[in-house]
């Protein structure tokens, strides 16, 4: 007879929708089910349903992918300067205008105002890429909340149009959508990962689950 299983309980998580085997890590609580695209958070025991989008590796990708999981937001923000504006007032205007979405890093990274947050990054440059939905790439889960990351992608925003004028004196108005769950790729170095759009390198050790994130990806080539 076999003996009865001890020690932490393995759940096995599965899409709602098509019952494919979520890739889910310990501290995951979102996922991009890659069978049909569908986006899952655990809310309150059950699964609440997440859109889900993925990007489209570059046209000419030199070397071995790995996707990425984050949160992505639509981002609507406007600054009504007063009457008498000033100069970096109307620059905080046209900044603000300028904001189309936001996107947060949904796996943990050690120390990410020093290594750089590639989240942070993109909501900044807006990067041109091809998004698409449905069945695609197996990404790992997500270890933060799509609410968390929503709060994140609101600073993300305020930082970037406070760096042109001082917010406090603006009238600022900034609405960011609900959250999206988004699998964008990059290239896996071995010691380092390096974004295709961006250049922008981390070092392999900055990240905290990149074994998991690797045997994640792996599992799809299998
Ligand atoms: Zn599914």
């Amino acid at each position: 007879m076999a003996a009865e299983a001890r020690g932490p309980r393995v759940v096995v998580l599965r899409c709602k929708a098509c019952r494919a085997e979520l890739p889910a890590a310990s501290n995951d609580v979102a996922f991009r089910c890659p069978n049909c695209g569908r986006g899952w958070e655990i809310e309150a025991g059950g699964f609440i349903d997440r859109p889900c989008f993925y990007v489209a590796p570059p046209a000419a990708a030199s070397g071995p992918l790995l996707y990425l999981p984050y949160w992505s937001f639509t981002v609507a923000a406007s600054v009504t300067p007063s009457v008498m504006a000033e100069a970096d007032e109307l620059s905080a205007r046209d900044k603000a205008a300028r904001f189309e979405r936001a996107w947060v890093s949904a796996y943990a990274i050690h120390r990410p105002t020093y290594v750089g947050e590639w989240g942070l990054a993109y909501t900044r440059i807006n990067p041109k890429w091809e998004v698409r939905s449905g069945r695609g790439p197996e990404a790992p889960g997500a270890s933060i909340s799509g609410i968390d990351a929503q709060n994140i992608a609101g600073h993300y925003v305020l930082g970037a149009i406070d760096r042109t004028a001082d917010i406090g004196d603006l009238d600022l108005d900034l609405e960011i959508g609900n959250p999206e769950l988004w699998a964008i790729p990059c290239y896996d170095l071995g010691d380092k990962i390096r974004c295709p759009w961006t250049r922008a390198e981390l070092s392999a050790a900055a990240l905290d689950d990149l074994s998991e994130i690797r045997r994640a990806s792996e599992r799809r080539e299998a």
